[in-house]
């Protein structure tokens, strides 16, 4: 068997595309959404991703805003300016990128976040919402994972899903939107006894471990749907040999660059899974593409101009 690949690539761009006349919609009613992304000091992966989330926000239309504060910044200082664009009514969304220097209280700035506009779903208040079934922002990873399920076609309700990983920001909040929407869920950790076996019971497995290639084919039921949230990156040429030998067009770009980016899926999972989301272009599109859209949810929530449904989600 080879999986049917799951384009996650397209799927970003149809939500974008959903996103951006919702924009336009709202444009005739005369709000225009807001993001405000606050990125400390000069992490150069930070740096890459506001940069992304920056130009999707001119795509789809957003209002788009970076804030930049120095690398020296206090808990105060940022607490602050949260606080600032806490009360600018032309800010719909704020995202304060990852990480923060050692001096900073990360949890305490995430907590001043007002939740209405906590377009990341971190703040305790919107993980309620999630577990309890209300209307919030939810994470913007894990609903990505949701929305590459249901636009596929693949069926959640009464299927053994198993989640491999328990990070708030993808593990549990990708279990809980599972359980959500009636999967029969497990979550795995570094602690989970058999863990290769506990996986294959999934029908529908999620890997969000920080791992390259550690799903292997022994880990995977004949026929399952496999969702690969991991984004590691490979240096090492022998490692790149152990997971990409004899792919032409992955050893032309590991040649060029030096390095190339894989999930925490081995790539031989493609010989037994039914449906396997690729790593580039599976996941991580999706995380701007749902960015994009809890940031016009949060507009339309917060300022009670609700349109039409954006998506399934
Ligand atoms: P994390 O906070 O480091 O959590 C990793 C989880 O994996 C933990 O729950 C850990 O268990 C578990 N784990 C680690 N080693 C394990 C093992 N040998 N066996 C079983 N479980 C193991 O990572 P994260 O933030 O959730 O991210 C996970 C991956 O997703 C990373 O590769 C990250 O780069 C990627 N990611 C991608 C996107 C995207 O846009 N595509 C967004 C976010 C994250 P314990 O809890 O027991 O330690």
């Amino acid at each position: 068997m080879t999986a049917t690949i799951l384009d996650g690539t397209k799927i970003a761009q149809d939500i974008r595309a959903e996103v951006a006349a919702e924009v336009r919609a709202l444009a005739a009613a005369g709000l225009r959404p807001g993001l405000a992304v606050v990125l400390v000091g000069h992490n150069p992966a930070s740096e890459i991703y506001v940069r992304g989330k920056v130009k999707a926000c001119q795509e789809v239309g957003v209002y788009g805003e970076q804030l930049t504060p120095p690398e020296s910044v206090t808990t105060a200082d940022l607490l602050n300016q949260i606080d600032d664009l806490n009360r600018r009514d032309e800010i719909d969304g704020i995202l304060v990128q990852l990480p923060l220097p050692p001096q900073v209280d990360a949890k305490r700035v995430l907590l001043a976040v007002d939740p209405a506009k906590d377009v990341d779903g971190f703040h305790p208040m919107n993980v309620g919402f999630l577990s309890t079934q209300r209307p919030g922002l939810v994470p913007c990873t894990p609903a990505g994972v949701i929305e590459i399920l249901k636009r596929s076609d693949i069926p959640i309700a009464g299927r053994e899903a198993v989640v491999v990983g328990r990070s708030d920001i993808v593990g549990k909040p990708a279990a809980m939107l599972l359980t959500n929407a009636n999967a029969t869920v497990t979550i795995c950790h570094s602690k989970t006894h058999d863990l290769p076996g506990v996986c294959r019971r999934a029908d529908i497995l999620v890997a969000a471990i920080g791992r390259a290639g550690m799903i292997t084919r022994d880990f995977v039921k004949p026929g399952a749907t496999v969702i690969d949230v991991g984004m590691n990156t490979v240096t090492d040429p022998a490692e790149f040999q152990r997971f990409f030998a004899g792919n032409a067009q992955r050893e032309a770009t590991f040649r060029k660059k030096g390095s190339t980016l894989i999930g925490d899926v081995h790539p031989e999972v493609a010989e037994v899974a039914g449906a396997l989301t690729p790593v580039p272009g599976g996941v991580g599109p999706l995380t701007i593409a749902m960015l994009m859209f809890n940031t016009v949810k949060a507009a339309q929530m917060r300022r009670g101009s609700r349109v039409r449904e954006l998506t399934r989600t």
